[in-house]
């Protein structure tokens, strides 16, 4: 099985092996309550006394106090509920005190949601003010020299967590200075620990809040510097424990691995000095430019953690780049909130004014003071073969020419799908369906395997999206056939066809297949284009493979509506022209069915029952339940395996995804079947014997959707591996081992 190489170190930590040793020790032998006077209870304090002391030491506490608490979420209410209830007093009082809370636009959510709550339950009354960045990320000084003397409380962080830029600190110390001193001042300070050199006590910081989990110890830790003289009030009260500012028996596992942790700071030779992780920095840099040409970095490597990458590449999303390294056994993560569908652009890199796209399509790579010679060089690896499989799927631009695919692609977003027909022998390719946010992968895709254009059409009864055409057209340039066309986009003088029926219609030549146009007319409601091998006597019924049928699944613009008559006529017509196992390709598709068949249709009690028995009701086939579909749960799918030898596994993640991962699989066939060409590859499955197809994917959404799929169309034995490569991987890999 591949190794994790995990590159998300600012997301959490693995655990140093020394925390996990002295977590284990505590909770098997000193587990004493540290407030007991018995030897179990002091052994219990000696331990917390040490680990506390240490942590003075390591971040330079002076007369400051130091608090254990849950994490750095926890010490940041700490730190808002102290700083603003000293507000209050002072507003009872009616002494003077500032009217903002302001804070940096790049802060943790944790802050300004923080400041906000505690801003309503105390009845503050402040306002809330996000200190602007530069370009670089570094907070504004100018500005916030005109608000500092209003500001009750300022949050500025000493480094971020998405791009690695380090604060000003010493500046922004100084414009509080000037000031007058007077608003209280939290840096969270979570990404700094380990990374940055911390003499808090020499510094006016209030508040400091740090979490264990960013730095090798477990979650559920964390510690908050409160600053001599600082006002204080407890989050938690109770039995007075940390001298009465954080009640609650202390999690004496989670204190005695952060003492682990920091004693290895302190004494040095555990982790890598700030110089050897720029050097490791500078050779991940350098693998990402070498695998992804064009690749921007997010903030400028000058002044921010030298464990920290942020970066877009230009025609890539964070998901797909996700995924990718994901496949490649790189973990990763969004440089911005990612949902499963979408990526909601970074709030940090939009308030460096980045353009919209690098703050949606960013991906960082973290790594932490641990790492080695030998885990940069591993990582350096994985990130090339990501390059090499970018390459030979032909997603790298026009240098980088592939062999050349038969067949149809579906290409989808927001429930709408654009369809590419490509005839790799005459490298000639027709575009239905344009959607403007998916021209630039279009195009790319075609540059790429450098297809001859012959047309940019519309299947239905409207005209081809003039946007999307127009972008393709630019960016194809002479591989266009840029000729006279209708307003769907159909060339005026293409050739044509006779179809089953025995009627001429235009039609396109694309080596041996043809795709001829049916028009709109008064029997048929909207257009369609059928696709299929031309023979002698043109396209029969027989031939036709795919039809692609607008708006609705089923061509011809037919739907319920219809009057009787016309609806008859209509199915007749289409009926006479294709087959039974032709498959629809929708242009709107938001249930993600990909295609259906007029037998698949008819089977549901649908298009083809009504078809036949000439009933006006064209109810859709219904979509089988989720839970019906057949997934296979980890512990099944090797049993599955054993008992099934006939069974193809079926790689459903986009082919770029496949061949990064492709080492995992050698020794065992598996074919790579990205959802954009399952529709593709269906018709050749439901001609054949049906043998069990085990669809996987990274997290088994999109397995599932493809097994669902075939499920509908009739093919009963398609599967899904539940949890994807994630949970079913241990299986898999004994299988390609
Ligand atoms: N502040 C920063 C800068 C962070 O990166 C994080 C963690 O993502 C937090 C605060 C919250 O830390 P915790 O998970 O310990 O509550």
């Amino acid at each position: 099985m591949q190794s994790d190489i995990y590159l998300d170190a600012n997301a959490t930590s693995a655990v140093l092996p020394a925390a996990i040793d002295a977590a284990a020790e505590v909770m098997r032998s000193s587990y004493g309550n540290p407030s007991s006077s018995h030897a179990a209870g002091m052994q219990a304090r000696v331990l917390l006394d040490e680990a506390r002391a240490c942590a003075r030491r390591v971040l330079g506490a002076g007369a400051g106090s130091l608090i254990f608490t849950s994490g750095a979420t926890e010490s940041i209410q700490t730190a808002v509920l102290s700083a603003l209830c000293a507000v209050r007093a002072r507003q009872a009082a009616g002494q003077p005190v500032g009217d903002l809370l302001v804070y940096g636009a790049t802060e943790h959510k944790a802050v300004p949601e923080s400041l906000a709550h505690w801003n309503a339950v105390l009845g503050t009354g402040l306002t809330l003010l996000a200190l602007p960045v530069d370009g670089r990320g570094l907070h504004r000084l100018d500005i916030l020299r005109e608000l500092a003397p209003r500001a009750a409380m300022v949050c500025t962080m000493a480094a971020n967590n998405e791009t690695g830029v380090v604060s000003d600190l010493d500046g922004i110390d100084a414009v509080l200075r000037a000031a007058g001193g007077a608003a209280y001042w939290m840096v969270d300070s979570v990404q700094a620990l380990g990374k940055l050199g911390l003499d808090l006590a020499a510094t006016r910081i209030d508040y400091a809040p740090f979490s264990g989990h960013k730095l090798y110890a477990p979650k559920g830790i964390g510690m908050l510097y409160v600053r001599a003289g600082a006002p204080f009030t407890p989050l938690m009260a109770g039995g007075g424990q940390e001298g009465g500012q954080r009640s609650g028996t202390e999690n004496m596992a989670g204190i005695a691995a952060l003492g682990a942790v920091l004693a290895a700071l302190e004494q040095g030779g555990t982790f890598r000095s700030h110089d050897q992780l720029a050097q490791y920095r500078e050779r991940v840099a350098h693998a990402l430019r070498a695998a992804l040409p064009g690749v921007l970095f997010n903030a400028p490597f000058e002044g921010t953690l030298p464990t920290t990458l942020n970066f877009s590449v230009p025609g890539f999303s964070s998901k797909e780049l996700l995924d990718l390294f994901d496949a490649a056994g790189v973990r990763v993560s969004a440089g911005s909130a990612c949902s499963a569908a979408k990526a909601a652009p970074s709030y940090v890199l939009q308030a460096m004014q980045l353009p919209d796209w690098r703050c949606s399509a960013a991906v960082r790579m973290s790594f932490g003071p641990l790492a080695d010679q030998a885990f940069i060089d591993e990582a350096c690896q994985r990130i090339a073969r990501c390059g090499e499989a970018l390459r030979a799927s032909g997603l790298l631009g026009p240098g980088d020419a592939v062999a050349g695919h038969d067949g149809v692609v579906q290409l989808s977003a927001d429930g709408a799908n654009s369809w590419l027909v490509l005839d790799a022998a005459s490298r000639s390719a027709v575009v239905i369906d344009p959607l403007p946010a998916l021209a630039v992968r279009i195009a790319g895709m075609l540059l790429g395997q450098r297809y001859r254009v012959r047309a940019i059409a519309a299947s239905g009864a409207g005209p081809v999206n003039g946007a999307a055409r127009a972008s393709l057209a630019a960016d194809l340039g002479e591989l266009f056939d840029n000729v006279a066309c209708d307003a769907h986009g159909w060339p005026i003088d293409s050739g044509s066809v006779q179809l089953g029926g025995g009627t001429t219609v235009p039609a396109l030549a694309l080596g041996e297949q043809v795709l001829a146009r049916l028009a709109k007319d008064e029997v048929l409601p909207a257009g369609a284009y059928l696709l299929g091998r031309r023979s002698a006597a043109g396209l029969a019924a027989a031939d036709v493979r795919f039809a692609f049928s607008g708006a609705t699944a089923v061509p011809g613009g037919i739907d319920s509506s219809l009057p009787v008559a016309q609806l008859r006529a209509a199915v007749q017509r289409l009926a006479a022209l294709m087959n039974r196992d032709t498959l629809l390709c929708p242009a709107v598709d938001p249930d993600g069915r990909f295609c259906t068949t007029l037998g698949t249709e008819g089977r549901a009690g649908g298009v083809l029952a009504d078809l036949l028995a000439m009933q006006p009701r064209l109810a859709r086939a219904a979509l089988p339940p989720m839970d019906s579909v057949m997934h296979l749960e980890a512990g099944a799918l090797e049993r599955f395996l054993q008992t099934h030898p006939d069974a193809v596994l079926v790689d459903v993640r986009e082919a770029y995804e496949h061949a990064a991962a492709a080492p995992a699989w050698q020794g065992r066939a598996v074919e790579s079947v990205p959802l954009s060409r399952l529709v593709d590859r269906v018709a050749g499955w439901l001609a054949g014997e049906q043998r069990p197809l085990v669809f996987f994917c990274r997290s088994g959404n999109r397995s599932a959707r493809a097994a669902q799929c075939l499920h509908r169309l009739g093919y009963q034995n398609a599967w899904s591996v539940a949890g994807g490569v994630a949970l079913g991987a241990r299986t898999l890999d004994k299988l390609a081992a």
